[in-house]
């Protein structure tokens, strides 16, 4: 008979979303029946999730994948929580051919793409998880710690009210959170798109605060932030630190509106109208490039923002030409943030620089084993050289000695470094550290990244927080992660002209 796997835990104590220990149990066994599989149950009792080693029976569990035709799970975020931990299941999943089903259905491993998203988002999600752990431990923001607003008007969902004590916190708003809580409705129950539930909501005389009507994008942006779970950053002196306050719906409802959201997600947009650049370029005026179609020439382009409002404003572009061809402009400013995410060394140096953090050094400990193992071939092939040669000129034995003594002396010397450096290669290996570990993932990942799509670009620049200025001969790109430079270090990217 064919088996399954079936994996339990809960993600949060007192977990209220009706998915309880008994009840994945329920639903999972009653799946495996539909499906016609035989089972065999695993279970994690504790709530950790966060570490694997801290989950005996999913550690287990991919011990014997090859038992299994298929994992079942409630929903993925069962897997885990940390999204590089997910990933590293998925791809123990991938590898041995197992499937990952849910009753929602089967997950697809195999999408390069989203392997490649996942891989850049959990480089730098660790990057900064570390950074702010950093932060918290040296005591930077006690007040964050302390649970208290440092500023900045409530999130959706929130109030803030005074302690005792005088100070600022954030509490639940009932309104707010029951208001929240409908739109998730909308989405995860009655399968709207993030536009259709704008409009729903606008129609029903629902405004955001500042009195105007929701817009999707807008509206997209609050239902994926991790806010929705309590989990709210405020920008500190040293860099944003997220604080944990009580959450408007269970992790569960998240996982499965972050689910509905691409799920409901209407097809990709005409390529006309996607502009991953728009408001990122400086134009030489000192405005903006945004994306916009030419009706007169039907083709993308990106133009001044001084330009377009000149009639509003009264400012004019004084740029010639005020506008660009969106697909040269894109070629041209994607190159270097192409070449930095393709190489997982260039990548990693920048989650480095990101952190402000030491951190192993896997390529260059491979470069000085190289150059060693070089070095060492080169000293063996002179040794012999020489000693054919001195038979050759009937040196004696103690002669032919004492002159390759100089070169047994450098091979000894250079087969010791070789062999701390590789004991030491070993050690980076095997730590675990988060950004190495991240690093291996952006390699396997890196493969992908042949041909994104317009999109997929799209989300890496927005991710970047990509910037572009126009300087002598070409443009000059940043990143709010800083790109590298081609020996390594972090630096702003220059690219070349755009043809006029
Ligand atoms: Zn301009």
């Amino acid at each position: 008979m064919r088996r399954a796997a079936l994996y339990r835990r809960v993600s949060t104590p007192g977990q209220v979303d009706g998915f309880s220990l008994a009840d994945q149990l329920e639903r999972l066994s009653r799946l495996a029946e539909a499906e016609g599989f035989g089972w065999e149950d695993f279970c994690d009792p504790g709530h950790s999730g966060e570490k694997l080693e801290e989950r005996p029976a999913l550690m287990g569990l991919l011990g014997r994948l090859d038992e299994f035709e298929a994992v079942l799970v409630v929903d993925e975020s069962r897997l885990a929580r940390s999204e590089a931990v997910a990933f590293l299941i998925r791809q123990r999943l991938r590898e041995a051919g197992v499937r990952l089903v849910t009753p929602q259905g089967e997950t697809d491993l195999s999408d390069p793409d989203e392997s490649l998203m996942s891989a850049v988002r959990t480089l730098f999600g660790v990057a900064e998880q570390t950074r702010r752990t950093q932060r918290m431990t040296q005591g930077l923001d006690r007040a964050a710690q302390e649970g208290l607003w440092t500023g900045g008007p409530a999130p959706v969902g929130y109030r803030l009210v005074k302690t005792p004590a005088g100070h600022t916190t954030l509490e639940v708003d009932p309104e707010g959170a029951a208001f929240v809580r409908m739109v998730v409705g909308m989405v995860v129950d009655e399968g709207l798109s993030v536009y259709e539930t704008a409009k729903r909501i606008n129609a029903l005389g629902y405004r955001t605060r500042k009195g105007t009507p929701w817009e999707h994008r807008n509206l997209g942006h609050h239902l994926r932030r991790r806010h929705l779970l309590g989990e709210i950053p405020y920008n500190s002196a040293g860099g944003p630190v997220v604080r944990q306050f009580p959450p408007l719906i269970p992790e569960a409802r998240f996982a499965d509106l972050q689910a509905a959201l691409r799920r409901n997600a209407r097809p990709a947009p005409d390529k006309r109208h996607l502009y991953p650049f728009s408001g990122r370029v400086a134009c030489e005026c000192g405005g903006r490039l945004v994306g916009t179609w030419r009706n007169d020439r039907a083709v993308r382009c990106y133009v001044c923002n001084r330009h377009v409002n000149a009639a509003i404003t009264g400012r004019r572009c004084t740029a010639r030409p005020h506008w660009h061809r969106a697909d040269r402009l894109e070629t041209l400013l994607w190159e270097p943030i192409r070449a930095t995410l393709a190489d997982p060394d260039r990548l990693q140096a920048a989650a480095l620089a990101h952190t402000g953090q030491e951190g192993p050094d896997p390529a260059e400990l491979d470069a000085r084993i190289a150059d060693r193992r070089r070095r060492l071939d080169l000293v063996t092939d002179e040794r012999v050289r020489t000693f054919r040669d001195a038979r050759h000129l009937g040196l004696t034995n103690p002669e032919i000695r004492r002159i390759l003594s100089q070169l047994s002396e450098e091979h000894d010397t250079l087969t010791r470094e070789l062999r701390t450096l590789e004991q030491q290669a070993r050690l980076a290996a095997s730590r675990t550290d988060p950004i190495a570990q991240a690093h291996r993932l952006v390699q396997a990942a890196a493969v992908a990244l042949g041909h994104p799509t317009l999109g997929d670009q799209a989300a890496l620049i927005a991710l970047l927080d990509i910037q572009a200025t126009p300087v002598e001969g070409g443009y000059e790109v940043t990143g709010s992660i800083p790109l590298t430079t081609e020996d390594g270090t972090p630096g702003k990217m220059l690219t070349g002209e755009l043809p006029r």
